[in-house]
């Protein structure tokens, strides 16, 4: 089962998250109808965004997380939501390159280094935290761990995979984040970076342990303080209300002219699929609404 296990080792010096997205990229791929490569991408931002929203301190808090890049996949943009809920879109789902072998796609020529990483909070302040950095390597896990060191000033080890299988579907993914706290002692950098190193081919250990049993092997031997377990899910929250925007950002005469070709307009989520049909009095309806409105 999926789940997010957090803890703080060394007397609270060193954060420690190891993360286990398999059902929630399955989930993912069957909604977009992901090619291999594209599953991994999105997969990989899916994965990190569900650790960053259980981050979030309130209910209401909310992230994007938004990778522009050059190569073939086209932008990757996922929501979240407090407490691990995610959901996610990428431009080019169907794009294919050669894989790099055992359930491991070719990410560095799939989004390629020149690119942001662009993370906006709504923290509930006036104004949202907007957060972006440079791509770094195109594997998205150093890419994310640069964005954490340079953006968030929280130096990070990222340890991040996402296995895909011969049938298209995800055998493993998730990952393990170490961010020392500001002015952690040298001699415990030294045996963090050791115990990180070990974290090379995550994916595969995800296959044999959960996320608590990674937190237990690798560190529980130091002082620790474990947090109640997450399951990150796969959770769009379109409505009806919210699509019937789409028709207002159309335009009165694109929607009038799709009117008249189709009978009736027919919005789809990026996110997770879902298809909403307006009725041409519905139309009616929405820009009488918005008439009033302004
Ligand atoms: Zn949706």
């Amino acid at each position: 089962m999926d789940s997010i296990a957090k803890a703080l080792v060394f007397d609270g010096q060193v954060k420690v998250v190891a993360f286990k997205t398999t059902d929630l990229v399955n989930e993912a791929i069957k909604l977009h109808s992901l090619s291999p490569l594209a599953a991994e991408a999105l997969g990989k931002v899916l994965s990190v965004a569900a650790y960053m929203s259980n981050e979030l301190k309130g209910e209401k808090e909310k992230l994007s997380v938004h990778v522009q890049d050059k190569g073939v996949l086209g932008s990757i943009i996922v929501a979240a939501d407090a407490g691990g809920k995610v959901r996610g879109y990428i431009q080019n789902k169907d794009a294919v390159l050669p894989p790099l072998g055992n359930g491991r796609q070719d990410l560095f020529k799939g989004i390629g280094s020149e690119g942001f990483i662009t993370v906006i909070k709504d923290l509930g302040l006036k104004d949202p935290y907007v957060g972006k950095t440079e791509l770094v390597r195109g594997n998205l896990e150093e890419d994310f761990a640069w964005y954490f060191t340079r953006s968030e000033g929280s130096p990070t080890a990222l340890a991040l995979e996402v296995l895909i299988g011969e049938d298209g579907t995800c055998t493993s993914a998730g990952g393990v984040l170490v961010q020392p706290m500001p002015g952690c002692p040298e001699h415990i950098l030294v045996v963090v970076e050791d115990i990180v190193s070990s974290f090379a081919g995550v994916g595969d250990i995800l296959k044999v342990k959960e996320p608590s049993d990674i937190l237990k092997d690798y560190f529980g031997h130091f002082e620790i303080e474990y947090f109640p377990e997450v399951t990150p899910l796969y959770r769009c929250k379109c409505s009806r209300e919210q699509m019937s925007n789409a028709i207002i950002t159309l335009g009165r005469g694109d929607s009038v002219n799709l009117l008249m070709e189709r009978g009736e307009i027919e919005v789809v989520c990026h996110f997770c699929g879902k298809k909403y049909v307006f009725s041409k009095q519905d139309v009616i309806d929405i820009w009488q609404k918005y008439d009033h409105k302004i």
